[in-house]
């Protein structure tokens, strides 16, 4: 379902980015809908092709991972976030076509056809998405926690409920733009008076306008303060792990859709313990006359310690397995296992009773 931008557009994969520009100019005009022959989906598809390959950083995206999220193309279209690890991808689905970058071409292009392809007010901008990042210990691992974090953001103004109108007066239609959320300004070139659509400075863009600013938050609707926020960590969370947040973002500029948190958990480290996913790793020392003997140990598990018992005739470098003193796999009831590695210390020197007990044992031929 991925859509063959260039293909779009008519030209190779290795055309540069002044040949896409030309391509893109040339099927644009052929097909712009204020045209008798114009074409109104085919030009919508040529923007589209051409928003995204006509931006080196989007074209780059592009190539490389077949769709750019909110293009309109491929998975994730208007969806984003993480799953993959990839949740820092820009939401591109406001992004309209600068037509700036033509260098004007935009102005003579209303002039021949007289059309204002942007129609109507852009949708409300969305909150910005936050990251942070949140410590916490093995044992949180193992038994899950819940952590308040803090976090300076933009936030719903409380007085006006985010719509940046003072309480007691509506919303209207922005005078300046009458609502279209543009403005156009005259622009002077070598070739006449060109008329040049920007975003309206009065509502930016929305198109709306509080009959009176709110006065806590200046009409913005939202107001920047430091919010703190408890949040569940899971059981069996890897260090590195992300954990996404729907809504505690900022907020949005008068009432539009809140960002996303994106929390980094780090796992402060336990030199006790090596961790391979659920599993854990330990080690332990024993005298060797205990390895040969058996004995009891003290291992220590996540949060304490246990008695384990070492068998008789344990060997250097043993590893025995304590089922289910692991961590929890994520999302399950499973719990991994502990490895205890076993090292046997020699003693570097001995009393005179030792060595005679010893040079004994070595008399005894056909002991060992
Ligand atoms: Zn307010
Ligand atoms: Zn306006």
């Amino acid at each position: 379902m991925h859509k063959d931008y260039y293909k779009t557009l008519g030209v190779n994969k290795s055309a540069s980015q002044a040949e896409i520009k030309r391509a893109y100019r040339k099927l644009a005009q052929e097909h712009h809908p204020d045209k008798g022959n114009g074409n109104d989906a085919k030009f919508k598809e040529i923007n589209e092709a051409y928003s995204v390959v006509g931006d080196e950083a989007k074209r780059k995206q592009y190539d490389q991972f077949g769709f750019v999220p909110g293009s309109g193309a491929g998975p994730g279209a208007g969806g984003r976030g993480p799953g993959g690890g990839a949740y820092n991808w820009q939401d591109y689905s406001n992004v309209n076509i600068n037509f700036e970058d033509f260098g004007g071409f935009g102005d003579i292009f209303e002039t021949f056809f007289g059309g204002n392809r942007r129609s109507g007010a852009t949708s409300q901008r969305r909150g910005a998405d936050i990251e942070a990042t949140i410590s916490i210990d093995l044992i949180d691992v193992l038994n899950g926690t819940e952590k308040e974090v803090t976090l300076s953001k933009w936030i719903s103004c409380d007085k006006c409920k985010g719509s940046g109108a003072e309480p007691g007066f509506g919303i209207k239609t922005c005078p300046t733009c009458k609502g279209s959320g543009q403005i156009s300004k005259a622009t002077q070139t070598f070739l006449g008076t060109f008329a040049q659509n920007q975003i309206c400075p009065e509502c930016e863009g929305a198109g709306k306008i509080p009959e009176k600013k709110c006065t806590k938050c200046a009409g913005k609707g939202r107001i920047r303060e430091s919010k703190k926020l408890l949040v569940k960590i899971p059981k069996g969370v890897d260090n590195g792990s992300i954990i996404k947040i729907v809504g505690e973002g900022e907020a949005a500029e008068r009432g539009g859709k809140a960002g996303d948190l994106y929390l980094h958990v780090s796992i402060k480290g336990d030199s006790r313990f090596v961790r391979q996913g659920a599993n854990l790793l330990t080690q332990i020392s024993i005298s060797f006359n205990k390895a040969i003997l058996g004995t009891v140990a003290d291992v220590p598990v996540v949060g304490g310690s246990i008695d384990l018992k070492i068998p008789a005739g344990t060997q250097p470098g043993q590893v025995i397995k304590i089922i289910g003193k692991g961590l929890p796999y994520l999302n399950t009831s499973k719990i991994g296992d502990l490895l205890v590695h076993v090292n046997i210390e020699i003693p570097k020197k001995i009393n005179s009773t030792q060595k005679k007990l010893l040079e004994d044992w070595d008399s005894k031929k056909g002991w060992f």
